[in-house]
Order: structure tokens, then C-alpha cells, then sequence
């Protein structure tokens, strides 16, 4: 959290409009740095906006190593990032936004084409066409001032502080909890009986979208168990304590025991991107259970699986097995409401999510591997 000594603040929102860094990776070097550009020239749908602070996730750092993502057509430099939190400089008549607001600009727009993006559900494009900002096709939010559509942005209430940044990973596992709901209904007495509350979930993995995911499903009423590969002196492993969920280690405990002493997990979420995890967890699924795969992998040899096994098990027992990317703007809205919920809970737990914070020009320390101490890191383009 310290800040680099000596260094001074950045100045005024119109200094850092008026000379926008960016970092941004070099397409041809494949090196990041950090660069000043020109100020950026609203189109008339567009709003003015200077960046707050903008998160880190492992799609970033795959971004960066080419493990993922697709620049702009005829880019030379990319800018990266996908998760922000900004604040309005300028704002398009009638958009209903103000100079002053903060708002968290949405990931993915949508192709222009089909019915998905046309009802404001670009996460459910069936084409290839759509765009993501930091990811594909589009610039990313690491920069000081971007213009983005006033249409693609969220209005972030100003009683979340700067953990509004936490909104697109949040968003993703409301999403993951939405599909998972949704599915669940299937069964005539999951209303009925409470939903999810007092339900047993497993989250596996404990980065950023694994930690909120778990603390999204306490709020949710749930038993929650995390499960990763580190001891229980992680900043992950003590959120998970704090937050009254159980921190398993697969280097120690089998989560396969684990499931089989507690009756299975009604739901699974997988923020791993391995698919070993996957198919090992579909055997802690409890019937009727849902698991909801929110990783993408990068190429990795073929996996042996017990088809024959996991087969049978899903069949009998009426599972679910569903894939979930991305988010739409309602779901931002719900993400920013659960962070607002979950805010006062557990002695403010959410505030030990962000672990790091770093200046833009100390971008290095900021993507290289902070350890056991990190869930997530953030840069604050205010330094
Ligand atoms: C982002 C999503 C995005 C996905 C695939 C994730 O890291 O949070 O918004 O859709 O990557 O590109
Ligand atoms: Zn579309």
C-alpha cells in the first residue's frame, strides 16, 4: 500500500486529461510501458473519462504473456485493463450522467448485429464479433482518460469508495450465481426451501474472482469451502477465516474427502482455468448440484478423465455442468449493491481484497507475482 517516497500527486483530473498516460504493450517488442498520449476526443455518444483506478487479473497477465486476447486490428501498442472504476469529466446531454460521477465502464460491447447484443446482453453474443475492452479488439481502461460510450457506463455509488473498482469481477460472479439460480429452479422446491441460503457451495480457486465469488456466496447465506494449493497464511486463506468459510488445500486434503464427509456441494463455482479441477470436482457435486466453469484455459495437453464415471454420476443424479463469461450492465449494477451489502460484514473484510496498490509508473512491481500475500491488486491513476 505504500506509496513510492518522495513521489508527488499527479495533479489536477485536467492535468492528467490534458497529458493521458497509458500503459500499454509494445505488439511488435511484446514489452509494456508506460507512455504519455494525446487527450482523447469524445464522439457525441460519448463520455469524457479519467481513470481512478483500474484492477489486475490473470486475464491481464495472460494478455501480457500472449496466452490470450486479441489486440485492436492495426494497433502498434495496446493498451490493457478491464476493470475500472473512472470518473466523469465531460458527459453527453441526456445521458444522465454528470461531470464528478463515478462510474465503472462495462467490459464487452456488443457486435452490433444479433438479438443478444441489440437487449443489451452482449455476455450472451453468439458471434465472434464483439469486442472487449483490454481483451479484444478494444483498448484498455489502464490509461488516465479514455472515451467510452455514456451508454456502456455504470454509475457507481460514491458510498463504495474506491472498492467500486471491485465491480467487474464481482459482476462476473453474479453472473455465475444468476445461471446457477436460474438452474437450480428446475427443481420444484428450491424456492421453496430458501434457495442457495444455507446451501453448500465450493468455490475452487482463491485469486480475486474466486475470493469475491466466496464472499459473494457467504452473503448469500451459503456454506462456503475454498479450495487452492497454499497453506492457510494466504491473504485468500484468512479472507475465507474472516468470513466464516472453510480454506481447504488440496496439497493436504482431497476435496473429493472433503465433499463426501459434508453430502456434496449443491453448487461448484471453478475460477481456476484447470480443467483437472473441473472434472475432479464434478465428483463433489451433491445431486442435483450445479457447477458453473468461470476459468478459460490456455492450451495444455489432453486430459485422461474417467468419462465412464463422471458420466454416470452426472446423469443419475441430474447435474449441471455450465460454462459463464462476462457480464451485462445489470449485473454490474447488482455487483456494485452486493459490494455495498458486503461492505459492513465480517469486520469489512472487502476492504482486505485489495491487497496491493501501486502508482502507474511502478507497472513492473505491479504484474509481477506478489505471492501469498496477494488477492488483488490494483493501480491508482490518481498517483
Ligand atoms: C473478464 C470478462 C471477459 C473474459 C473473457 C475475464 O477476465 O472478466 O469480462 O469476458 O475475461 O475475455
Ligand atoms: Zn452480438
Amino acid at each position: 500500500m505504500a506509496r513510492g517516497a518522495g513521489r508527488l500527486e499527479r495533479g489536477t483530473t485536467r492535468d492528467r486529461v490534458n497529458a493521458p498516460r497509458a500503459l500499454a504493450l509494445d505488439l511488435a517488442t511484446r514489452r509494456l510501458s508506460l507512455s504519455t498520449g494525446a487527450t482523447p476526443r469524445p464522439a457525441p455518444s460519448e463520455a469524457l473519462l479519467a481513470t481512478l483506478l483500474t484492477g489486475i487479473d490473470g486475464t491481464d497477465e495472460e494478455v501480457l504473456a500472449g496466452e490470450a486476447g486479441e489486440p485492436p486490428r492495426d494497433a502498434a501498442r495496446w493498451v490493457l485493463g478491464h476493470e475500472c472504476l473512472a470518473e466523469v469529466v465531460q458527459a453527453p446531454e441526456g445521458s444522465g450522467l454528470a461531470q464528478g460521477d463515478r462510474v465503472v465502464p462495462v467490459v464487452r460491447h456488443g457486435c452490433g448485429g444479433c438479438e443478444a447484443c441489440s437487449l443489451g446482453t452482449p455476455d450472451y453474443c453468439p458471434t465472434d464479433d464483439y469486442t472487449e475492452h483490454g481483451i479484444k479488439g478494444l483498448d484498455g481502461f489502464m490509461r488516465d482518460a479514455f472515451a467510452d460510450d455514456a451508454a456502456s457506463l455504470v454509475s457507481a455509488p460514491a458510498s463504495l469508495g474506491d472498492l467500486a473498482v471491485l465491480a467487474e469481477p464481482m459482476s462476473v460472479a453474479i453472473k455465475a450465481l444468476d445461471t446457477a439460480r436460474h438452474i437450480a429452479r428446475r427443481v420444484p422446491w428450491f424456492e421453496r426451501e430458501g434457495g442457495f441460503a444455507g446451501r453448500r457451495a465450493l468455490v475452487a480457486g482463491t485469486g480475486s474472482l474466486g475470493s469475491l465469488a466466496a464472499l459473494l456466496l457467504r452473503d448469500e447465506g451459503m456454506e462456503v469451502w475454498g479450495l487452492d494449493r497454499s497453506g492457510d497464511e494466504t491473504a485468500a486463506a484468512r479472507l475465507l477465516a474472516d468470513v466464516g468459510a472453510e480454506h481447504v488445500n488440496a496439497r493436504e486434503r482431497s476435496i473429493r474427502d472433503v465433499a463426501e464427509e459434508v453430502d456434496g456441494f449443491d453448487l461448484v463455482i471453478e475460477a481456476t482455468g484447470a480443467p483437472r479441477v473441473v472434472f475432479d470436482a464434478l465428483h463433489t457435486l451433491a445431486g442435483n448440484g450445479v457447477m458453473v466453469m468461470l476459468g478459460v484455459p490456455s492450451d495444455r495437453p489432453p486430459l485422461d478423465v474417467d468419462g465412464d464415471a463422471i458420466m454416470r454420476r452426472m446423469v443419475l443424479r441430474n447435474q449441471v455442468l455450465v460454462g459463464s463469461v462476462n457480464s451485462h450492465r445489470g449485473q454490474y449494477e447488482e455487483a456494485l449493491a452486493r459490494l455495498e451489502d458486503i461492505r459492513p460484514r465480517w469486520n469489512g473484510a472487502l476492504e482486505r481484497v485489495v491487497t496491493h496498490t501501486f502508482a502507474p509508473e511502478d507497472f513492473e512491481a505491479a504484474f509481477a507475482d506478489a505471492g501469498p500475500d496477494a488477492i488483488k491488486k490494483v493501480i491508482d491513476w490518481r498517483r
